[in-house]
Parts: C-alpha cells; structure tokens; sequence
C-alpha cells in the first residue's frame, strides 16, 4: 500500500513514517532526507538544491519528482511505500498519480497530521535547541518561518485535492507519539486491501 504522511514541518511525519516502516516494513520515502544526503555527498543535485533548502524554499518539482521516480522503480517499493515530505505542490500530487498509475497502482490513503501552529512552532523550536542548531541547516527560526509560510501557500492546498479523491484521512498529530502511531494503524487496518490485512493484525 502507498501511503502519504501530511502536515506541516514539525508536525510529526518523519517519526511517524519510522514507526510504519519498522512495523509494516514500508519504505519510508523522504525526499527532504534524500536531499540531504545529496548535499552531503556533494552531487550535482545536492549542489543545485543546497541554497534553496537553507532558505526554505521548494526545490523544482522536477527535481522531486525525479527522484521519486528513481526510487519507485526499487524493488523494495514495489508493494508499496510511505511517502513522507512529499507530494508538496499540486503539480507533484498528480506526477505521483501518473507514476504510481504507471506502476498499476494508487495512493491508498493521505493521512493528515493535524497539529496547532503555536505548538508546532513550539516543537520546531525544540527540536533546533536539541539538535544544538547543527543537524539541520534549515532549523533556524528565519528558515522555519518561511518553510510554514510555503508550506500554507504551496502545500496546503494538497488537502482539498485529496479529499476531493476521498483519500484524506485526518489524525491528531498533537497526541502522544505511541497514539497516533495506533489511530493511522486503525485507518490502515480499516483498508480493505489483501496486501494490508494480516500485516496489521
Ligand atoms: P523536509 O525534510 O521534508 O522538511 O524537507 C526539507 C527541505 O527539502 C524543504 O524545506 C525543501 O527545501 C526541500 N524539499 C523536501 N521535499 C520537497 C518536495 N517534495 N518538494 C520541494 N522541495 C522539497
């Protein structure tokens, strides 16, 4: 099963799209870490994108989708795949449908994590003390405030898209971490897909 795991930074998605992978042994797909690694190996990709993630800007939807469609095509996304950080403009939402259509399959759910602005800000802001505001370049409070500012305007609007397909599904993503991992289970197990049932048991 494809899943999609949405909300806005901070809101939960990367730990979320851990847990599913543990337990479901889905990949998670996280373009934001993709990225990363290839600013980190000093490809041309990773040169191109450096300057426009530090600012909390989008990348080029070419770009993401390109490297979401290399990956797809590995064999251990063949019976599906957690989507984490992606799609985030409507323009790479209906790229994924075209791909995944492509590969004979679909979106199964987009599970929104609803979390409220004041305290996600409040996690962010955590989350660039712990790291000591060295794991990420763009975890500044400049950058944080732009990333929420693309994400109303740019992705956002991905909600309507996807309720309009009747995939949306919406959790509080201001429970504790364990709860929400079992409300996205319940809305898994809800499936009734034969690849979901028995691996949620
Ligand atoms: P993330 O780790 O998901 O918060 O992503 C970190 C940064 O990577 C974002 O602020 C963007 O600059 C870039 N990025 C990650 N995913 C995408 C995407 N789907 N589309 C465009 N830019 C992205």
């Amino acid at each position: 099963m494809y899943l999609i795991l949405f909300g806005p930074p901070g809101a939960g998605k990367g730990t979320q799209a851990t847990i599913l992978q543990l337990e479901l042994g889905l990949p998670q797909l996280s373009t934001g870490d993709m990225l990363r690694a290839a600013i980190a190996a000093g490809t041309e990709l990773g040169k191109r994108c450096k300057a426009i993630m530090e600012r909390g800007d989008l990348v080029s939807d070419d770009v993401v989708v390109g490297i979401i469609s290399d990956r797809l095509d590995q064999p251990d996304c063949a019976a599906g795949a957690v989507f984490d950080g992606f799609p985030r403009t409507i323009a790479q939402a209906q790229a994924l449908d075209t791909m995944l259509a492509g590969r004979a399959s679909q979106i199964d759910a987009v599970i929104e994590l609803k979390v409220d602005d004041d305290a996600m800000v409040g996690r962010m802001e955590s989350r660039v003390k712990e790291s000591g505001g060295s794991a990420r370049a763009d975890d500044t409070p400049e950058t944080l405030r732009r990333r929420l500012e693309v994400y109303r305007r740019n992705t956002e609007p991905l909600l309507a898209f996807y309720r309009s397909q009747g995939k949306l599904k919406t959790v509080d993503g201001m429970a504790p971490i364990p709860q929400v991992a079992s409300e996205i289970r319940a809305i898994i197990g809800g499936s009734t897909r034969k690849d979901v049932n028995g691996l949620t048991g």
